[in-house]
């Protein structure tokens, strides 16, 4: 089983002075989890810096396919690594619905990423409407599969999905544990298909959608959710703590 990841998405919000408070408390707790910050670009520094005695992780939230050149307003993997981040999230579904992206492109990220060392964070998860009408593991085989074309065993190994149900983010409506554990079941199972049962086992499946300190636990404690990435909750000082000490093995 891998160790629990508990990631915080803040999203486009929150600043420095939030930031600084946040991650010295988070640096004070004693757990056994992986706890990863996934900050607007513009707090990057403030995170490597307040967080460099800690083990918290430096995560972005996205990342742009090529190298360098002209594309302005967008920010490399060269440039991320100048902050030590270490995680970066990919194919969330803000950025698939705002900003149009792709299973392609989004494969083409991951890669970019796994070539630099850094661990994706692969968002999937089906809409309500796919859901309704029973195609759910459809979308969410199609999204994990494309996402994680072509890449090899041993960059696989470095990956972390993150199943987030679309209708449950931010809406504050979580999947029931059994239905995120069956999901998360699934996704396991198509993890196998594309590498081995070895690997599988050792991939962190994140739930994320309206996690809470108060659904945490029980989310937590389901066969195959190996953690949580956090949006709302993870700007909330005490509701993150009481997340991440849910997470517990
Ligand atoms: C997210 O944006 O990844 C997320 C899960 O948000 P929330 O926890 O606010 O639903």
């Amino acid at each position: 089983m891998p160790k629990p990841v508990i990631a915080g998405n803040w999203k486009m919000n929150g600043n420095r002075a939030l930031l600084v408070d946040m991650v010295a408390a988070l640096s004070r707790m004693n757990t056994s989890s992986k706890v990863v910050m996934c900050v607007p670009y513009s707090l990057l520094q403030t995170l490597e810096e307040s967080a460099q005695n800690s083990k918290i992780g430096i995560g972005s939230q996205n990342v742009h396919q090529e190298v360098t050149g002209a594309y302005t307003g967008e920010v490399s993997v060269e440039q991320l690594k100048e902050f030590n981040v270490k995680y970066c999230i990919v194919g969330h579904s803000e950025r698939r619905k705002f900003f149009q992206e792709d299973n392609e492109l989004i494969s083409k990220k991951v890669k970019r990423l796994l070539q630099s060392a850094i661990h994706p964070i692969l968002c999937i998860g089906e809409t309500l409407e796919e859901r309704e009408i029973g195609d759910e593991q459809i979308i969410v085989c199609n999204q994990l599969t494309e996402g994680l074309k072509d890449i090899a065993f041993d960059d696989l190994r470095r990956c972390i999905v993150a199943y987030e149900p679309v209708w449950a983010i931010g809406t504050g409506k979580t999947a029931t544990p059994d239905q995120a554990n069956e999901m998360h079941q699934f996704i396991r199972g198509q993890l196998v298909g594309l590498t081995n049962a070895a690997i599988a086992a050792e991939i962190p499946i994140l739930y994320g959608g309206s996690v809470k300190g108060s659904n945490a636990r029980e989310m937590l404690a389901k066969s195959d959710i190996d953690g949580a990435l956090v949006g709302g909750a993870s700007l909330q000082l005490e509701d993150f703590k009481s997340i991440i000490l849910s997470a517990q093995n």
